[in-house]
């Protein structure tokens, strides 16, 4: 299975230059076996692939990871997502007993002291639930894109992802923001307020601030923090995962 999902992998990233986004997903629900999942933080890159998803009634599950910690408007956002489109956006929540360990440790906001205790926060919080929302799934859909952040350029459309089993697809990757966003607005997609007061990449409230002119897309998140370990530990193993297809791809 793992070399058929590594061949598969490659295949699908070959074809996804050519095709449109909706293409994209068309052609994951065709190939990918098993159960697919499309994980949201309902930012302006996922609402464009909820619309698509719910839009042409896609066989894809969409979850979010509620932190607790988002802003009151994601959580709006949320609600005007379902009532948009009529589909429920499914959520995962942190385990109570880690999250009353985790707190009891570090302090409601232990975060801002120390990257161990800001990772020990997402983990908790947002990697442990990602891995309950992933169980069993035969396919992992993001909105990545290759722009956003220098982390992020040597990641691919698709790639295997060995430690979960399962072929990880970002059908967003070559789209700028600014075409996300006409897409948005030529497509009465809902967008969170937040994004016209200077939060382009949002995630939990106490991590995420407005970003100043001139300032890169997520120099907002964790903006004490060093500017090279800035990822939540969501997408840790894409670097190696793209690596691998590389090396499987051109052999
Ligand atoms: Fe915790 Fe901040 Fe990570 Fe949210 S982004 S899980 S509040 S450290």
């Amino acid at each position: 299975m793992s070399a058929e999902l590594h061949t598969l992998a490659g295949r699908l990233n070959s074809s996804f230059p050519d095709l449109s986004p909706l293409q994209r997903l068309q052609l994951l629900v065709a190939n990918v076996p098993g159960k697919l999942v499309f994980t949201t933080s309902l930012g302006l890159e996922d609402q464009m692939l909820t619309h698509l998803i719910f839009g042409n009634a896609l066989p894809i599950d969409v979850v979010t990871l509620d932190t607790g910690r988002l802003f009151p408007e994601t959580y709006s956002l949320w609600q005007e997502t379902e009532a948009h489109y009529g589909r429920r956006i499914k959520a995962k929540y942190p385990q109570a007993d880690a999250l009353e360990a985790l707190v009891d440790d570090q302090g409601i906001d232990g975060f801002y002291f120390g990257a161990d205790m800001r990772k020990a926060c997402c983990h908790v919080r947002k990697v442990e639930p990602l891995e309950r929302a992933l169980h069993g799934a035969g396919g992992w859909l993001t909105g990545l894109r290759r722009d956003q952040s220098a982390n992020r350029e040597s990641l691919e459309f698709v790639v295997h992802d060995e430690r979960r089993a399962l072929i990880k697809a970002n059908p967003l990757f070559d789209w700028s923001r600014a075409d996300i966003a006409a897409f948005a607005s030529a497509n009465n997609v809902p967008v969170n307020a937040l994004h016209d007061r200077g939060f382009l990449s949002i995630g939990c409230a106490p991590c995420t601030r407005a970003l100043r002119p001139g300032e890169p897309e997520r120099a907002g998140r964790w903006w004490w923090e060093d500017e090279t370990r800035k990822e939540c530990g969501l997408h840790v193993d894409d670097a190696t995962a793209a690596s691998a297809n590389a090396r499987t791809t051109t052999i």
